[in-house]
């Protein structure tokens, strides 16, 4: 499985917040980096017209002056058009960036998001006609509305927030949503591991992360052609912030 990282997420001066502290992307590359099933691949940065396929002018001009804030959210979106560009080709990746994205909205955003990763992505491969079609899962603890505001009009678009408050029954959530779903063009994964239960959502156990993992694999195997791809959210338990997402990459892959 393909890895999107470049060692610029390691900066942690972009910004001042939970997603920005330093040792984070340290904490998930140890575990992902020096593994032989894992290929890790460089991003290129979104252009202004990625970044517009979700956000408005406005809010583009809004970030902009901040340059190193703006330099680091086009690369993550970057890295997130190349997660869904190799998914498309029938490839799985994952996409390990900074700043999250899905609570920034078409014209603002909140908590520790700047541009809508999820969404550019998505609406990159739409524009491009490769995909009509799309199914998100958002297992972060906090619900993705920049995401579902981004991608509100397109029908062809479902998006879900499993909100049950244990892991079995989280579990069940999501099989009986993707069970009712016969056929997509693509499935995209928005990995937030902070609904981890030493974390701020206190929910999943690591295992939960490799069985979500494993339940996108095998339904966008049955779905989706294979095509499946999923972006780093929140997560901010960094002793086990590492093993979560190898966890969650090992039932992915
Ligand atoms: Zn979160």
């Amino acid at each position: 499985m393909k890895i999107i990282f470049d060692d610029k997420f390691y900066q942690s001066d972009y910004a001042d917040n939970g997603a920005s502290v330093p040792g984070r992307m340290e904490a998930v590359m140890s575990e992902l980096s020096n593994r032989s099933t894992f290929e890790l691949v460089h991003p290129r940065p979104a252009s202004d017209d990625d970044v517009r396929l979700a956000h408005t002018q406005h809010y583009i001009d809004s970030v902009k002056p901040n340059r190193k804030l703006y330099d680091m959210a086009a690369l993550a979106a970057g890295s997130a058009i190349m997660a869904a560009e190799i998914a498309s080709n029938g490839e799985p990746a994952f996409a390990c960036l900074r700043p999250p994205g899905h609570h920034a909205s078409r014209n603002s955003s909140w908590d520790y998001c700047v541009f809508s990763n999820m969404a550019i992505a998505l609406l990159s491969l739409k524009q491009q006609k490769k995909i009509e079609s799309a199914f998100v899962l958002d297992f972060d603890a906090h619900t993705g509305d920049g995401t579902k505001d981004v991608l509100s009009d397109w029908k062809e678009c479902q998006i879900l927030n499993p909100y049950a408050d244990n892991s079995e029954a989280y579990l069940k959530e999501i099989q009986d949503v993707v069970g009712k779903i016969p056929s997509v063009d693509i499935v995209g994964v928005c990995a937030g591991f902070d609904s981890y239960e030493k974390d701020v959502g206190r929910k999943l156990a690591t295992a939960d992360f490799y069985l979500i993992g494993d339940l996108m694999k095998r339904f966008s195997k049955k779905a989706a052609k294979h095509r499946r791809f999923a972006i780093l959210e929140g997560g901010y338990f960094l002793p086990d912030l590492g093993k979560n997402v190898l966890a969650f990459c090992q039932g992915f892959m």
